[in-house]
């Protein structure tokens, strides 16, 4: 029972803003006519997240000189086992 409907894409400019020293980056995305506003964004968010460094998350945008942990190698993490 698929349902194949005939979606309309289109290049849409989407900017994302730094939550904290605004700076925006601007892009064209292929949207598509049946996407809300906040997944056109979420498009943008994931394509500057992956390829220009920047860190989208609940807690906000932030361009790659403001995200707060930066990971530039993965450490190991000391599993503390805190459970008493
Ligand atoms: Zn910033």
């Amino acid at each position: 029972m698929a349902i194949n409907t005939p979606l309309t894409a289109f290049p849409l400019s989407i900017v994302v803003f730094c939550d904290r020293c605004g700076t925006e980056v601007e892009h064209d995305y292929m949207v598509h006519d049946l996407m809300t506003r906040e997944q056109r964004l979420a498009v943008a968010r994931e394509h500057v997240a992956r390829n220009e460094g920047w860190s989208c998350s609940a807690d906000g945008d932030f361009c790659p000189d403001c995200k707060p942990a930066p990971q530039l190698e993965p450490d190991e993490t000391d599993a503390e086992a805190e459970a008493g």
